[in-house]
């Protein structure tokens, strides 16, 4: 009875934090398209993108299975950027576009956009009062375990790399230390990692948690762990911005790393910019736009 609950109780929490921020996202190729579907346009679909053809037109670059919007008329470069969260120059970039002209019904490859706010994704003021003193809670605070031995060194830090935990629906009834607990239980003992995979961690009153210690690299975006500091914020943040307390933390945890490794606003990115994934969800995706942006 016993070994069954407990079987039970690890499938659940297995679950939960499967859903968790990761970029296992399917393994893809680039192809041509050859024409714009036949698809209601002005919608994003997830139906795959036709197979790749021989013609070497210059239509833009997409990738099947990925979320693809058609453009409809009324339609700028700018209005998609702000109603998707990536930025023009990333839209650019993953269509192969060297201008800002578009064409109704040309597709677009958005990743990790499923869906297009129909308002202006507008980002939260950034006034924030900065302080480069921050207070955080070290991990013999909170964790079970010890930090394995399989981790490696930390190289110079260039780079900080945001996240969102994209909880499941239990998130409501859990704190977020046992969250975190739950967390590190299935990053180690399923993924086999040493510990969290994520440096530090902003639970939604703001507190900031030390994940895996700095000393070590993370395991947070794929092929992308050398020299880069993890933060990640509890919450899902397709559905709506952090709370007031949570992007004042992290703008103070950046203001104190930045500082601390000598590295630009620019250095900071969302995981989306490193790794096919919706995370860190379209809300804080334009915070981090607004952030590099503004400093
Ligand atoms: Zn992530």
């Amino acid at each position: 009875m016993m070994g069954h609950m407990l079987k039970y109780s690890f499938l659940l929490i297995s679950a939960l934090f499967l859903a968790a921020c990761s970029s296992t996202q399917p393994s893809y190729k680039y192809v041509n398209t050859a024409k714009p579907s036949s698809k209601t346009p002005g919608r994003v679909n997830n139906t795959p993108a036709p197979r790749p053809t021989r013609s070497s037109s210059k239509k833009p670059i997409l990738k099947p299975n990925y979320p693809v919007y058609e453009v409809r008329k009324g339609d700028t470069l700018s209005s998609i950027s702000r109603r998707s969260g990536l930025t023009v120059a990333q839209i650019q970039r993953y269509n192969n576009l060297k201008s800002t002209r578009l064409e109704i019904d040309q597709r677009l490859y958005l990743p990790g956009v499923y869906k297009l706010s129909k308002a202006k994704v507008n980002p939260p003021p950034m006034s924030y009062p900065v302080s480069k003193n921050i207070s955080v809670i070290p991990r013999s605070r909170w964790a079970k375990y010890k930090v394995k031995g399989n981790v490696t060194p930390m190289g110079k830090v260039t780079k900080i790399t945001i996240h969102h935990t994209d909880d499941g629906p239990k998130l409501s009834k859990m704190s977020d230390v046992k969250f975190l607990q739950g967390m590190e239980s299935h990053h180690r003992n399923n993924r086999k990692w040493a510990c969290i995979g994520y440096h530090y961690i902003i639970g939604r009153d703001g507190t900031i948690y030390e994940g895996r210690p700095a000393a070590y690299q993370g395991a947070h975006a794929r092929s992308n762990n050398q020299n880069n500091i993890g933060i990640s914020l509890i919450g899902d943040f397709n559905k709506a911005y952090p709370a007031k307390s949570q992007l004042t933390s992290l703008t103070a945890l950046l203001s104190n790393l930045r500082s601390k490794h000598k590295i630009s606003a620019k250095s900071v990115v969302g995981h989306r910019h490193l790794n096919q994934t919706e995370c860190p969800g379209k809300y804080l995706a334009s915070w981090i736009n607004s952030y590099r942006a503004s400093r």
